[in-house]
Formats: C-alpha cells, structure tokens, sequence
C-alpha cells in the first residue's frame, strides 16, 4: 500500500452504477485527479460513493430533528469507505439563490462595503442593514428590493389602431358600452371616435394616468358618479396592487398578459431605497460601487484615505483580489447569480471557500476548467493548490491534461465506458500516465495538428451593430455552410455575441447546450428518442399482446410502486423516504409483462441495454438508425432506459445533438460541446461536427479546447480580454492565420500549444 491508512481515503469493493468492485486509497491533503473516458465512472466513484458516504455520514451526525430537514442519502454500494473528511462539493449546478442573490452578495463582499458605507460613508445611516436590499429597513419600497418592476404595458392595455368607440381598450370588461368603457368615451376628455394613434401627448397621458373630476356612467338600473381614474393607474391598483391571492388561475393569467417586466423606475434597478443611494463614499452611492466590474472597484477601494476605513478597506479588497485572481475580475457586485454560466458560478463557489478558515475538508470539483481560457487555467491550478496547502484534501475530476498535470496523485478510469468501464486502470503520477497505455495515456501523447485546408463559406449571416452587455457595436459575419469556432477568455463577451445577438437575428438556429431538458423522472433517452413506440410495437408483435402493456406508465406498470422503481413512504412531519421496491426491484413492470419476451429479453432487459448493445439487439432499420445517433455523439454506453435526470450537462447535450444529426441546411450552434468529453473523445466530437457540416449545414462551436479551434474553417476570435476589457473582434480568419496572429491570446495559446507538442 503506497499511504499509511490515516493519511488515506479507503474506498473498498465500490459498485455503484458501472463500478467493478473498485478498491483505491486517496491521499489525504493532495491534490488526486480522476481522469477517463466520458461514463468510465469517475464520478460514480467521487459524487456517488465518496460524497455521498461523507454527507450520509456527516448528517449522522446532527440531531434527528434536523436530519428530517435534509435529503437522505442511500448508502452506497461498497464493502467500506473509510477515513473521510468533512466534504465540500463545489459542481457546476447552478448556484441558485434566487433574485435576491448576487455576485456580492453570494461572496459575503457585499456586508463589507455596507459596513463600509455604514460606517464611514456620508451623510450615513450608521446601520449596516440600512444598505441591504434584503431588509425592510434598506429595500426601495417599489420593487421590494429586486430592482425590477412588473408594470402594466399599455400597448398591451390598448390598440392604438382603433378608437375608443372602436374598441381600442383590450382589457378584460372593457368592451364598447360597459361601465369601465364609459369612463373613458364619456369622460370628454376625449373624441371617441379618433384613433389612438392620432392623440397628442397630453391625451395620451390622460387616458393613462389622467385624474381629478367625475365621469357619469349609465348602466340598467340607474346612473353613477364616478372618479376619473387613468386606465394604467386604475390596472394597477384594482389588478396589481392588491392581493392577488384570491383570484382564480385563470383571471392571473389574464392579467399577465398586460403586464411587462422592467427596471424598477424608482430605483433604476439599485434595489435600494432612496435613503441609502442618498449615501456617498469617495463621491459614490454604494449602488454605483455595486454596478463597477470588480477589478475598477479595486482600484476605487485603493482611493480610501481615511486611516480609521483603511482596515475594513483592505479586507474588502483582498477579497475582491481573489475574485479576480480566479479571471472573474469582469464581473460586477450587483449582477445576479441566476444569470452566470455554469463555470462562473463553480469559480465562485470556490473564492467562498478559499476565504475560509476551516481546515482538514475534503473539496470534490466537477471539471473546474468548464468555460475556462486556457489563458486563465494556470490561475485555477493556483486556487486549487491554496486549497491544498491551506490543509485541505481536494479531489477533482477533470478532462484538461493542463489541470491534471498539477495533480499530486491520478487515478484513470476506464479501459472504457459504461459496461466496458468501472475499473481504476492506472494510478500514479503525471510522468508516468503520460507513458500508461490507457486511453488517457495515449490522449496526452496524441499530436496536435491545426488543419491546412479549408472549406470556403457558402454565404454568410450578419451579425451588425451588436451592443449586449460588454459588446462594443461589434459588426461580424458568421459563415454559412463551415465550421465556425467562436474564442475568446471567459467575459470577453461569445455568449453575449451569440446567445443575445446571433440567436435573436437567426431564430430558427438549433442552439444545443448543456441546459436541462424539461423532463419527467420517467423520461429516458428511449423515451427522449422517440424509440419506445416502435420498441413496443416489437414487443406486441412478438407476443400478441397490447403495446400499451410495455410501459411502465400505464398497465404494465408493477402494482406494488406504480412503475416509479422506488416506493415513497410519507411518514407524519418527515421528509418522504424511498425505498428500492422488492417486488419489481426496480425493474418497474409487473411480473407478467416481465414474463413477455422478444428474442429472448424482457422490456425491462431491453431498457437495460446500452446504445451499442441495442444497435446489435434490434436490425429493424429506423429503429436501429435511431440508435446509432446516440453512438455517433459518443454515447454509446448509456443504457436506454437511464433516467435523463441523472444525465451529467455533457451528455445531455450529447443528446440533444443526437436528435439532430438527420437535419439538412440547419445552422446548429454548440456550446462548448467538450464540456465532460476525454481527449480520446474529442475526435469522435470532430468527426460529428464535420458530417454535420458536410450534410449541407452550418456549424457554429463557442470552444476553449484548441484542438477543436484547430480544426474548424473559421475563428472568430473575441477580447482583447473580459468585461469592459473585453467586447471586441479582435481576430477573424482560418486557424492557421490564427497561428501567425500577433494580437489574439488565442493565437498566443495555440503557438504554444503546437510548440509543446
Ligand atoms: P463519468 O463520470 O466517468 O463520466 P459516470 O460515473 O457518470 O462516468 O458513469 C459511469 C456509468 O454509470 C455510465 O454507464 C453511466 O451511464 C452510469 N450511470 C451514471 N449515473 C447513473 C445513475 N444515476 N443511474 C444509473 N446509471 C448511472
Ligand atoms: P463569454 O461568453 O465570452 O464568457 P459573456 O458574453 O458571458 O462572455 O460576458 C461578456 C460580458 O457581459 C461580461 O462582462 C459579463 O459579466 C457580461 N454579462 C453577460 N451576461 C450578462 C447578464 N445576463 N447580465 C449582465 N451582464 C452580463
Ligand atoms: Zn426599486
Ligand atoms: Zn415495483
């Protein structure tokens, strides 16, 4: 054994999911990556074996009260897992928090600059709370400290083509003659018979928001007086203001139709109440800090000169430093987390923890290098050698050799995957897996080649004028008919270029990223596919039963679970528990459709089957088309019937791609599509791209790894660097003008690249 066991993890006879009776030991305070091929099982070693033990064992720990507030943990399948430390799972789930939570206010930074303002600003409230935008006391009272305002849209409220006596009014009960009509046509403030359109301003403003005066409205029974009311202002206070509670689903939606979602106008989107923005430090309202990219608010930190603030300053800006050391300088405090990528969200996670104190914790990274210039790679290896030194285990799953490359010790997974995988096929040092013979071994030795040919566009798609968030009026054409790689460092603004400006101009492109797909816990990728139907119609031939028998959300379903697999007991005051259901274990058909059979395999059998499997199970031709899609994106070891919420991002874009590939004359774009793809994997990815481009389409890749910007036809490059910084075209041409480029960072790394190899 190469650790003494207390300094080790033991992970003993692990066999969860693909894992073949897996034993390893990890050593404690280093830095261990684990490396394989896409489903090899890394990560049902490292999430599902040793996370999961540490949180189930960890939650042991806590009073029962408080354990029925937390998910449960199923122990995984192992013989012993033993010497863990407390975990730290830093993934690429989104970070959540809702729209109270922001960039500063995940990080803490945001309590130091209150107490900034707090203390030292002027005139100050002297409470911190008085800058929060999450308590009574600093909220903008419009908007209840979200900085956005759902208002009535009038030109949702009202056609301007038609007159009053036209019916220009859309609401609900409004219609030509009705009461809630008079009070406008009788008003005489207006002609009834002018079109919208043609009213002065004055007009305008009155039939919206006018007041004062009565309008007598005449109905059956009587007449009435009433008190003018502007159609906007009356909207709102009858339809928003009030409780809505009580009204029924229906009238809800009919409301949201005449609503829009805006910057809340008293505060112009600062969240704060006008007392607190009344606040200067340094000539600033602490909303003006927040709106700053961070590495500005630096620099205005540093502009400090009271002695007595100077403490709290530099705390402030250590903290602040170490959001940009990570490459996330071009953030700003005030942008809210919902809105960052996967990567950002990860990278910030980690700048909590590195601000830490507590030692002795185990932290578990899902590919931190996701979205990640290779440019700013050498600045993750740093973070995650502080966390190690700090006394920290840190295990990391990862697919960029220049991250693996730091790793004090790597565990290989493989030979393959899925049902070809589940074995630890190499452990030892970066040296010597360089010369392994595993998958790994021979993708760190493949050469690197930047093509010499070209295809040459069929036409192109402009994008001009383009301003989304850092976009400095930037014009660009994408080629049609090649294969394009948009580049850049993260923040330097590809997604703003493509998702916000690309995307709006040409809808009808395919975008595939890794983003969930709305799916039940009963869909699957048979299910996703559309094989299931022609898979029962088999089954029914084959057995002279109904199709509908051979799914497990309808007759065929196991009685005892209801086809769930899993039996959830709901117990008074807890958390429901699930429990595996003996009587179908698992499996989700009942015995008798269980006992039906097509050349010699149940319906449970066959959703057992991994694509490749399948391929060879089922000859039937557009079934088994279907099929090899999923084998031609790489997933080839997935089993049909695995449920798609426990796909990783990756292969749910693979997925998605996979639907895809009959298409002719689409213009697809991929997001990072090597996000959780191998080395050995990623020719595989190529060789997709190029068919897809040689069917006649148009292909569009935002990438960091260079051996896909090696290949494509095209790169247009962004920067020169993120945020402000950032937001320009700074290179177009073939990749191997890229390689002469003086100016791009990208070309910079592709010399390089090309120099190593
Ligand atoms: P990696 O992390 O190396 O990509 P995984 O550990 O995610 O690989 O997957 C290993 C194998 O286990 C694959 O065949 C995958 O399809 C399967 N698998 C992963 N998660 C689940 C799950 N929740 N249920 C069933 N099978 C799973
Ligand atoms: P990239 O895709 O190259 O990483 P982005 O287009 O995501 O870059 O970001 C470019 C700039 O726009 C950055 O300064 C980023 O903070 C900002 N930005 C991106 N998305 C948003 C958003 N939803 N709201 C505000 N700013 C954003
Ligand atoms: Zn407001
Ligand atoms: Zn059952």
């Amino acid at each position: 054994m190469p650790f003494a066991s207390a300094e080790s993890i033991r992970v003993l006879g692990a066999r969860e999911h693909n894992l073949r009776n897996v034993s390893i030991e990890i050593p404690k305070n280093k830095i261990t990556v684990f490396t394989g091929v896409s489903g090899s099982g890394k990560s049902s070693i490292v999430f599902d074996t040793i996370a999961v033990e540490s949180q189930r064992q960890l939650q042991a720990t806590f009073p029962a009260f408080v354990q029925n507030f937390l998910p449960r943990y199923e122990r995984p399948h192992a013989e012993a897992i033993e010497n863990l430390t407390a975990p730290v799972i830093i993934d690429q789930k989104a970070v959540g928090g809702g729209p109270r939570s922001t960039v500063g206010t995940m990080t803490d930074i945001y309590a130091l600059i209150r107490a900034l303002f707090a203390r030292f600003g002027s005139p100050s409230t002297g409470l911190v709370y008085d800058y929060s935008f999450n308590t009574p006391q600093g909220m903008c009272p419009d908007c209840d400290g979200l900085g956005v305002a759902i208002t009535a849209d009038p030109n949702k409220l009202v056609d301007r083509a038609k007159s009053l006596n036209e019916g220009a009014i859309l609401l609900p009960g409004y219609n030509v003659g009705s009461g809630d009509w008079q009070m406008y046509a009788n008003s005489g403030r207006f002609d009834a018979d002018k079109k919208l359109a043609d009213y002065d301003d004055a007009e305008w403003h009155n039939l919206l928001h006018g007041s004062g005066g009565k309008v007598e409205l005449s109905f059956a029974r009587g007449t009435w007086k009433a008190n003018y009311e502007g159609l906007v202002d009356k909207f709102t206070r009858t339809r928003l203001k009030r409780d809505t509670s009580g009204l029924s689903e229906k009238t809800r939606e009919q409301i949201q139709r005449f609503l829009t979602e805006g910057v809340c106008p008293s505060c112009r989107g600062a969240r704060l109440n006008p007392k607190a923005l009344a606040t200067k430090l340094g000539g600033r309202t602490i909303a003006d800090w927040t709106r700053l990219q961070i590495t500005d608010l630096i620099e205005v930190l540093g502009e400090i000169e009271d002695p007595a603030a100077l403490g709290l300053a530099d705390a402030t800006r250590i903290a602040l430093q170490r959001v940009a050391d990570i490459g996330l300088g071009y953030l700003s405090l005030d942008r809210a987390t919902s809105t960052l990528s996967g990567g950002e969200g990860q990278r910030l996670k980690m700048i909590k923890h590195l601000g830490s104190t507590l030692v002795g914790m185990t932290y578990i990274f899902d590919e931190p290098s996701v979205g990640l210039h290779p440019r700013d790679v050498g600045r993750l290896n740093r973070m995650l050698a502080a966390l190690r030194d700090k006394g920290n285990t840190v295990l990391v799953v990862e697919h960029d050799p220049d991250v693996i490359q730091i790793a004090d010790h790597i565990v290989d997974v493989g030979p393959r995957a899925g049902a070809h995988g589940g074995e630890v096929v190499f452990t030892g040092s970066f040296a010597e897996l360089k010369q392994s013979d595993t998958l790994t071994g021979a993708g760190l030795r493949r050469t690197f080649r930047v093509k010499e040919t070209f295809r040459t566009a069929t036409g192109t798609l402009t994008v001009a004028n383009a301003k989304a968030h850092n976009l400095k009026d930037v014009t660009v054409d994408i080629p049609t008919g090649i294969l394009t790689a948009i580049t850049g460092v993260a923040g330097s603004g590809k997604s703003s270029l493509i998702r916000d400006e690309f995307l709006a101009r040409y809808p009808e492109s395919v975008f595939v990223d890794q983003s969930a797909i709305a799916a039940s816990s009963r869909s699957t990728p048979a299910t996703y596919l559309g094989l299931m139907d022609p898979i029962r119609k088999l089954f029914a031939k084959a057995t002279g039963e109904p199709a509908s028998l051979f799914s497990f959300n309808s007759d065929g379903a196991c009685p005892e679970c209801g086809g769930r697999g899993v039996i959830i007991t709901e117990i008074a005051y807890m958390d429901p528990v699930t429990t595996h259901c003996e009587s179908c274990d698992g499996r989700r058909f009942s015995d008798r459709v269980l006992a039906l059979t097509l050349r010699g395999k149940s319906i449970a059998d066959v959703l057992e089957l991994s694509a490749e499997a399948a391929v060879e199970f089922f000859p039937e031709r557009a079934l088994n088309a279907k099929l090899r899609t999923m084998n031609e994106v790489g997933l080839d070891y997935l089993s049909l019937g695995q449920a798609m919420s426990t796909l990783s991002g990756g292969e749910r874009q693979r997925i998605k791609l996979a639907t895809q590939l009959q298409n002719t004359g689409t213009v697809y774009v991929l997001d990072e599509p090597t996000t959780g793809l191998h080395m050995s994997d990623v020719d595989t990815l190529l060789t997709l791209m190029d068919n897809l481009v040689e069917r006649g389409n148009t292909v569009v890749v935002i990438e960091h790894n260079l051996d896909v910007v090696a290949h494509t036809d095209w790169v247009i490059d962004l920067g020169p660097d993120g945020g402000k910084n950032g937001g320009e075209i700074v290179f177009t041409g073939t990749p191997a003008q890229l390689l002469a480029d003086q100016v791009s960072l990208t070309g910079e790394y592709l010399r390089r690249y090309k120099s190593a190899a």
